[in-house]
C-alpha cells in the first residue's frame, strides 16, 4: 500500500495526530492544543501537497517497495474481498482491517488513520453528516440509560465496555425520488332515515379517482451487509439530512468508517416498491368519508429516482454473552442523540428479584390465610 492511501491528518503547527471534534465541528491537536476550521487544514494539506510534487517529483524508494508492488497488480474488485493489510503512517506498523473498514486507529499507536482507497473511485461519499454529539455526551447517556434498567449484567456497562463505545460512520444510501400517479377505487354510502313507519336506505355508489405528483427526499437504506440483520442502525433513525455536507475524509479523523458494501442497483426494486407503496399511501389518505372502499388500484410511475452514498454517524457498543451467540447493543444517533438497545438480561439478578417477590406473596398468603382462619 502507497502512503498516500493510508492518511492520518496532522497538525499544521506541530505534526500531531488532528482529531474531529463534534462539540464544535473543527479539528483539534491533542499534542500542542491547537484547533483548526475544516478550510485551514484542507489549505494546509494542499500546500504540503504541491510542496511535495515539486520537491521530489520521483517517490523515495522505501521498505514498503515490495508491497506496493504487489498492489500494483491488484484490482479494485479483489482488494475489496480481501482483510485489509495496511502500513501505519506515523509508526510504520501494520493495521490490519476487515475488508470494509475505512477509517480506524492505528493499533500501536493509536493515531487516527484514514484509508482513502476505500473512500475513492465509486466508493467516494457524496455526502456525510458529521458527529454532532461527542463521546463523553455519547458515554454519559450510555451510563445513565443503562442505570435505569434493572437486571442488565454489570459486563454490559463495565470500564472496559465504555471504552470500547465507539463513534462509526456507517454507509447508506440517502435516495430522492418523483412520481407521477393515479389511484383509482369504488366507495359507498349508506344513509339509514325513518319516517314513521317506514325506514328508507340510500345506497350510493362512487367512482374515486386521485392523481398527482409525488416526490419523496432522502430515504435512508442501509448500505452495509452485516447491519442488515441487526436492527441496530435502523432504529436510531431518522437523520436530520438538512445538515449533511458535502464529503471530506478529515471528519472521520478519530472515528471508525466502514465501507459500503451493499450497491444500489440490488436493492432497486425494493426501494422504488417502497416509494410505490409511499405515493400510494398518500393519495389513499385523502378518501375518507364514505362508508366503504373497495377495488383499489393503483399506477405509480417513476420519473426520477437519485441515490447519494452517505456516511451517517452512530455511537455503538456490542456485547456477547458468554455461550451465547446473540449480539446486544447500545446505539445512539450521533447527530440528534436518539438511543436505542437490546439488553442482556442478568438471570441471577433477575431470579434474585423473582425469589423475593414469590417470597412476599407467600408471606402475604400467609398472613391472609392466617386471618381468614
Ligand atoms: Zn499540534
Ligand atoms: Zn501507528
Amino acid at each position: 500500500m502507497s502512503e498516500s492511501q493510508v492518511l492520518t491528518h496532522k497538525c499544521p503547527n506541530c505534526g500531531g495526530p488532528l482529531l474531529f471534534e463534534p462539540k464544535n465541528q473543527k479539528f483539534h491537536c491533542e499534542y500542542c492544543g491547537s484547533t483548526f476550521t475544516e478550510q485551514e487544514v484542507s489549505d494546509f494539506e494542499a500546500k504540503q501537497e504541491a510542496a511535495k510534487v515539486t520537491d521530489d517529483p520521483t517517490p523515495f524508494p522505501t521498505e514498503h517497495d515490495k508491497t506496493n508492488q504487489t498492489d500494483d497488480f491488484s484490482t479494485d474488485e479483489t482488494a475489496d474481498e480481501e482483510i485489509g493489510l495496511f502500513l501505519c503512517p506515523s509508526c510504520g506498523a501494520e493495521i490490519v482491517t476487515d475488508a470494509t473498514t475505512a477509517s480506524t486507529w492505528c493499533y500501536y499507536c493509536h493515531n487516527p488513520v484514514v484509508l482513502t482507497e476505500r473512500l475513492s473511485g465509486k466508493f467516494l461519499p457524496e455526502k456525510i453528516l458529521p458527529f454532532q454529539i461527542e463521546r463523553k455526551a455519547a458515554e454519559e447517556q450510555f451510563l445513565d440509560w443503562v442505570g435505569k434498567k434493572k437486571f442488565v449484567p454489570k459486563a454490559f456497562f463495565d470500564k472496559k465496555q465504555i471504552q470500547n463505545l465507539s463513534g462509526v460512520y456507517f454507509p447508506y444510501w440517502a435516495v430522492d425520488a418523483e412520481l407521477s400517479g393515479r389511484i383509482s377505487a369504488q366507495a359507498t354510502n349508506l344513509r339509514v332515515w325513518i319516517v314513521g313507519d317506514t325506514e328508507y336506505t340510500e345506497h350510493s355508489q362512487y367512482e374515486i379517482q386521485r392523481g398527482g405528483d409525488t416526490a419523496f427526499k432522502d430515504l435512508i437504506k442501509n448500505a452495509l451487509k452485516k447491519n442488515l440483520s441487526d436492527k441496530m442502525v435502523g432504529a436510531v433513525q431518522p437523520f436530520d439530512m438538512t445538515a449533511a455536507i458535502p464529503f471530506k475524509n478529515q471528519y472521520l479523523s478519530g472515528f471508525l468508517t466502514e465501507k459500503r458494501d451493499i450497491e444500489f442497483p440490488d436493492m432497486k426494486e425494493n426501494v422504488e416498491r417502497e416509494f410505490r407503496q409511499y405515493a400510494d399511501g398518500l393519495m389513499e389518505s385523502t378518501i375518507v368519508g364514505y362508508t366503504s372502499v373497495s377495488n383499489l388500484q393503483s399506477n405509480q410511475q417513476i420519473k426520477s429516482l437519485d441515490e447519494d452514498y452517505v456516511l451517517l454517524p452512530i455511537w455503538l457498543v456490542t456485547y456477547k454473552e458468554a455461550g451465547n451467540d446473540r449480539l446486544f447493543y447500545y446505539a445512539m444517533n450521533g447527530q440528534t442523540g436518539k438511543v436505542a438497545g437490546l439488553l442482556p438480561i442478568d438471570k441471577k439478578k433477575l431470579w434474585t428479584v423473582a425469589i423475593v417477590i414469590f417470597m412476599l406473596v407467600l408471606l402475604l398468603g400467609i398472613i391472609v390465610g392466617y386471618l381468614l382462619s
